[in-house]
């Protein structure tokens, strides 16, 4: 018996492969802070603590967010209810706190000779009531309000005007953001901007070299990274701060493209199996169980994956495609295409009752083929599990489902060509590496995602692997009509929902579910299901429910009644969400919808519309929603589209707080955003991707700079980049 391989077995040349520079980057941007005149130990510990700023280069990249420009001055009769933010200057001429407890504020008159503006404060009263003085100048900067045609500003920024006349050199005024903490020990923005102009005199333009070749600067018009540096802290006009930004938007993207390319640069050099036949599984499959025409988007990533797999090295692809377009069939025959090669493949999934549907619907295609598949997860135990992992290790165990249990020590595989993870943005890019990482030659992966994801999120969440796409939808399906209805209107749905019943079809109610508040979630969903077991009753319905509190056999019980027809109704938190296929459910109704993100939604309704009938979804709601709980509902209405929602999604939310995204490190940058910056990202990505296929080790005199700057960086950063590369 050949030796069992772990998916962790270390490669021997792993550290030559991958660790391309040794040399040790030393610049005065890695001084320490507490080396800057005027910061000292103790301001040096607060400023590491509250800002982490530790060294000289984290300090010139704590970036301003806004500019106040001294001149550009508003009158106080100019402001009108669509001014956005104004300047003024006046004299305070009265401060009176008024109202009580909740109502209680400090309301200070400006006046400039033109008009009275009213200055609020809700918080801090005492601290700004000691803090204006009456009959000073003051230079005011906010947003004003309007109520009843009179404008006021809540908390506005304001500054006592000294005597000294305002200068062109300090024209522009950087903003800097500070805590809290900060602001207490008497560190303001405006100790920020002395501190990094001192910075600033003492670094030297070569001290910051340009990373960039010139024909890179030339075609995207990019300024120099020095002369970006400089004016993004001190413009030298009004018209210097955009292409520093943009500069350094584009360094941010532009870095982290590099290095993901290099790692998909690295991961082509590796090694791969090459699956090149093509067998009786796939083939009896195909022509003998298949029970309909694989859509043109279907073939075609097939073939990409053929390709992939024919071509001697490793794949690292991502499948992204709309709930519903049949990404699991082709999972399944890639895997099919494995173990016609005399290799396992293992697919891993996010949540047990995902792995368990994956596990039922895999086995059910396999009936009859000379494939032999078992079901892995934390409660498989004792014996059951031992025969498992012995089958696993001696080879005649094919194909192996599950949750991340599959990458613990003990899973030994006897020969592992093919890795498939269906998640939902879980899987970092760490973790990847650390997958493939552990053999001798690393395993084919694909990694398919729940509901498509915007592009540029791909491009840095997954900006290591290559992209196929389905985006196509099988033929016959018809679109999921989409309603929202106000709670008040309940009754009319259930008339509905008895209707649907008497057709025949299965409905889900679900409930949301919120971890802080688990137990009041709990008791939402009970409640819901026992007023639905009222309005539903004995013998003629027979209601399920499933939530993330029951156990596993209890969880798999009241599913595969629902599965089996047995029940009509299922009640449901959101552990029904990802992959659950019951082809005969046709109505999809979501309560306190206005609590569900977007793809959320979209993953939801994606349990509906999965057979021949029309479907429903219906977006129940109070009548009090916020405005972005509008647009995501009127969203939903308007489209079914998942890559036109996911695009929606990333700009109502930001990228930052898409699901799993906050946990990958990827997205932390500091100035570009990858749902405003678009075009900046495709720009970095492009010259990233040429140069990196010109010259992947960055060995050439052109790419010296940037090489160092990767070092350094590298070092700066640890965590992330320090793991994985
Ligand atoms: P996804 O995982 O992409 O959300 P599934 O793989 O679960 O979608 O497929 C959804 C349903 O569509 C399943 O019932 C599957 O059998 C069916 N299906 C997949 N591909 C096709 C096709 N080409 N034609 C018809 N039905 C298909
Ligand atoms: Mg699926």
């Amino acid at each position: 018996m050949p030796k069992a391989k772990n998916l962790f077995n270390f490669h021997p040349n792993f550290k030559q492969i991958t660790t391309l520079m040794h040399a040790k980057a030393s610049s005065i941007l890695d001084t320490s802070i507490a080396y800057l005149k005027g910061v000292g130990p103790a301001k040096a510990a607060l400023l590491q603590k509250e800002l982490q700023v530790f060294t000289f280069a984290d300090l010139l990249r704590h970036y301003p967010f806004r500019y106040i420009d001294k001149t550009q001055l508003n009158r106080i009769d100019d402001i009108h209810p669509e001014s956005q933010y104004i300047q003024v200057k006046g004299k305070i001429i009265s401060k009176e706190i008024i109202g009580e407890k909740h109502a209680k504020r400090l309301v200070a008159v400006l006046y400039d000779g033109s008009q009275f503006l009213d200055l609020v404060w809700f918080q801090g009263i005492a601290y700004m009531e000691k803090y204006l003085v009456l009959q000073k100048e003051y230079l005011v900067f906010g947003k004003p309000n309007f109520f009843k045609g009179k404008p006021s500003i809540p908390h506005p920024d304001l500054e006592l005007l000294s005597d000294e006349p305002i200068t062109f050199a300090n024209r522009l005024l950087p903003v800097y953001g500070v805590t809290e903490k900060l602001k207490a020990r008497n560190i303001t923005s405006k100790t920020l901007a002395k501190l990094i102009q001192t910075l600033l005199e003492q670094v030297q333009e070569s001290d910051i070299p340009e990373f960039l070749p010139e024909e890179i600067l030339q075609r995207r018009q990019l300024v120099r990274r020095y002369h970006a540096l400089k004016n993004i802290h001190q413009p030298e006009s009004e018209f210097a701060i955009q292409p520093a930004q943009i500069r350094l938007k584009f360094d941010e993207f532009f870095i982290l493209q590099i290095r993901l390319l290099r790692m998909k640069a690295r991961n082509r050099k590796l090694q791969g199996f090459v699956f090149d036949t093509v067998g009786d599984n796939f083939n009896t499959f195909f022509h003998e169980k298949l029970p309909f025409e694989l859509t043109n988007a279907q073939k075609n990533v097939l073939r990409e994956i053929r390709r992939d797999t024919l071509s001697r090295q490793q794949m690292n692809r991502l499948l992204q495609g709309d709930v519903g377009s049949g990404k699991t069939v082709v999972a399944l025959m890639a895997m099919l295409i494995a173990t016609d090669n005399g290799f396992q493949a293992c697919i891993m999934a996010p949540t047990e009752i995902l792995a368990q549907q994956h596990f039922q619907s895999l086995q059910e295609y396999l009936t009859d083929l000379h494939v032999n598949i078992a079901l892995l997860t934390g409660s498989v135990k004792g014996k059951a599990r031992k025969q498992i992992l012995a089958d696993l290790a001696a080879g005649s165990l094919h194909l192996l489902v599950g949750t991340h249990a599959l990458i613990e020590d003990a899973v030994q595989f006897q020969n592992l060509g093919l890795v498939i993870i269906d998640e939902q943005h879980r899987f970092g890019v760490a973790q990847r590496a650390k997958l493939w990482r552990k053999n001798d030659t690393p395993p084919h992966i694909l990694v398919m995602t729940a509901t498509p994801i915007p592009r540029t999120l791909a491009l840095t969440l997954y900006g290591d692997l290559d992209i196929s796409v389905i985006d196509e939808l099988p033929a016959g399906r018809k679109a999921i009509v989409t309603a929202h209805r106000y709670d008040n209107r309940r009754l009319e749905v259930f008339g509905f929902v008895r209707e649907e019943i008497a057709k025949g079809r299965q409905v889900y109610m679900v409930y949301p579910l919120i971890e802080e508040s688990e137990k009041l979630d709990l008791k939402n969903l009970v409640d819901g299901f026992e007023s639905i077991s009222r309005e539903f009753p004995l013998p003629e319905y027979r209601v399920s429910m499933v939530h993330g509190k029951m156990k596993a056999d209890e969880k798999e019980f009241e599913m595969q009644r629902f599965v089996r027809g047995e029940t009509q109704i299922m009640v449901a938190t959101t552990v029904i969400e990802v992959g659950v296929n019951v082809p005969n459910a046709s109505v999809m109704i979501i309560e306190n919808a206005e609590r569900f993100g977007l793809s959320q939604l979209h993953q939801l309704r994606g349990r509906v519309g999965r057979g021949a009938e029309q479907s429903y979804c219906i977006l129940m709601t109070g009548h009090k929603l916020s405005a972005d709980a509008r647009k995501r509902i009127k969203t939903m209405v308007a489209t079914n589209n998942g890559f036109i929602i996911a695009e929606k999604d990333m700009e109502l939310r930001g990228p930052g707080d898409l699901e799993g995204t906050r946990q990958s490190g990827l997205l932390n940058f500091k100035l570009a955003s990858i749902s405003a910056d678009r075009a900046i990202l495709e720009q970095a990505r492009e010259e990233a991707a040429q140069i990196i296929e010109k010259d992947p080790n960055l060995e050439t005199p052109l790419h010296l700079h940037l090489r160092t700057y990767l070092i350094a960086e590298t070092q700066r950063q640890g965590g992330l980049w320090s793991r994985i590369s």
